[in-house]
């Protein structure tokens, strides 16, 4: 058990065994609810199967997933001798891409899984740029199924060169990526050493996850509070909710809602349907503030402190990675930006450089288009106001998706911002 906690993404491509690999590090941690295991070794002793329970728990969460009921998952806790770990989201699933940059399941570190038989996949690809678009720090490659290609130690280094590879292509910096051959199913260089795998000497799993770097507080920067729903309550009035990303609301804070532009005392907050006199990032919160009324205030404004108010962006400055798009990107394409818990239409008013991803270096100045697997500079201009960072002030609030048609065309970063 330990108090420092890590947001854990799991990413990879469908079928290279994200969600095993979730189910065996629940297991091998000890945080599988005793009830499943015991229930399972129960029915694998009576079928002459002892020491199969690992299967057994893993049809059980295969199967109350596919009946939607209990166990997904995503939002998993696991603890090791560093760390408790949230496994805050596993693409695939649902729409992980919008999740993990609308800031309810920021990631610090990211496991990517890779099957030793298929090696690097279309989705392999989309979550090494997205990891490395929005800043996750350290990639822990598990080279996966390494059973299925006889623990061959050529298979291996094939994978690990294809992934290297991949990663250079997006720029992440192959020092802060450590490569890991396992079997999730079969329990591999997990919590123990494998003896099918002599060939390999470095980090299990287990020791990998408790040498990731810690995550840097977010402490020190002003109150940031999206607000997801504005509720009228009897008895107290209009209740904003949202989840704190950053900085410490108090009572007595005297706050402002923007791009709403209005602002006043907070008398109360509320957490967990108990009053509280202050609350901290990650805390889901409900307040009052003296003198907002319903209709003042709405879902996408961000809530910060009166004399350091959210920024409004006039237009922005970022940097976008272009996913999937099946023509071409011009100055003009006006889709739908998700940023927190804003969305709001904005116009690309100029593509201003396209960079060369595997040099870092500017490719193109004021280029007429971009397409699929492209990265920008891109000017931007919210068709309506929108409250929005510059990433190297406030990461938490300054990441955004472009959604189109129904998809993901593109994730980025804010550079700067110039207000109004
Ligand atoms: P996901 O889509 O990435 O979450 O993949 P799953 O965890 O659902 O796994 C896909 C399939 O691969 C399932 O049938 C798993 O039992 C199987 N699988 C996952 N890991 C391993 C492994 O290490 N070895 C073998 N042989 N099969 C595995």
């Amino acid at each position: 058990m330990s108090d420092q906690h890590q947001n854990l993404a799991i990413i990879g491509h469908v079928d290279h065994g994200k969600s095993t690999l979730v189910g065996r590090l629940l297991y091998e941690t000890g945080s599988v609810p005793e009830h499943v295991i015991e229930q399972h070794r129960e029915e694998a002793e009576e079928k002459g199967k002892g020491g199969f329970e690992f299967a057994y728990v893993m049809d059980n969460l295969a199967e109350e997933r596919e009946r939607g009921v209990t166990i997904d998952i995503a939002h998993q806790e696991f603890s090791t001798d560093a760390y408790d770990f949230t496994i805050v989201d596993c693409p695939g699933h649902r729409d992980f891409v919008k999740n993990m940059i609308t800031g309810a399941s920021q990631a610090d570190n990211a496991v990517l899984v890779v099957a030793a038989d298929d090696g690097v996949a279309p989705q392999t690809q989309e979550h090494v740029f997205l990891a490395r678009t929005l800043g996750i720090d350290e990639l822990i490659i598990g080279i996966n199924k390494m059973d299925i290609v006889d623990y061959e130690e050529s298979t291996y280094d094939e994978v690990v060169e294809e992934v290297n590879q991949l990663l250079k292509q997006v720029q992440f910096n192959t020092d802060d990526a450590s490569f890991i051959p396992i079997s999730a199913f079969e329990g591999d260089n997990i919590a123990e050493e494998s003896d099918n795998t002599p060939w390999y000497d470095g980090e299990i799993l287990l020791e990998a996850l408790n040498d990731l770097p810690e995550p840097e507080p977010p402490t020190d920067a002003p109150l940031r509070l999206p607000i997801q729903d504005v509720y009228t309550i009897s008895g107290i009035g209009t209740v904003p909710v949202g989840r704190i990303e950053t900085g410490i609301l108090n009572t007595g804070d005297n706050v402002s809602f923007q791009p709403s532009d209005v602002g006043g005392e907070v008398k109360t907050i509320e957490m967990h349907h108990e009053e509280v006199p202050k609350a901290e990032p990650g805390d889901n919160v409900g307040f009052n503030v003296r003198g907002i009324g319903k209709d003042d205030i709405r879902r996408g404004d961000v809530c910060g402190p009166a004399d350091d108010p959210p920024s409004v962006a006039e237009t922005f400055q970022a940097q976008i990675v272009v996913m999937q798009h099946p023509s071409v990107i011009t100055a003009g394409y006006t889709p739908v930006f998700h940023a927190h818990t804003a969305q709001v239409a904005c116009t690309i008013e100029s593509i201003d450089k396209k960079m060369d991803p595997s040099s870092g270096e500017v490719a193109e100045e004021n280029p007429d288009f971009i397409q699929a697997g492209d990265a920008a500079v891109v000017t931007i201009r919210p068709q309506k106001p929108l409250s929005i960072e510059p990433s190297s002030e406030i990461p938490e609030l300054g990441s955004f998706a472009i959604r189109d048609m129904g998809q993901t065309i593109a994730a980025g970063k804010v550079l700067s911002v110039d207000e109004k």
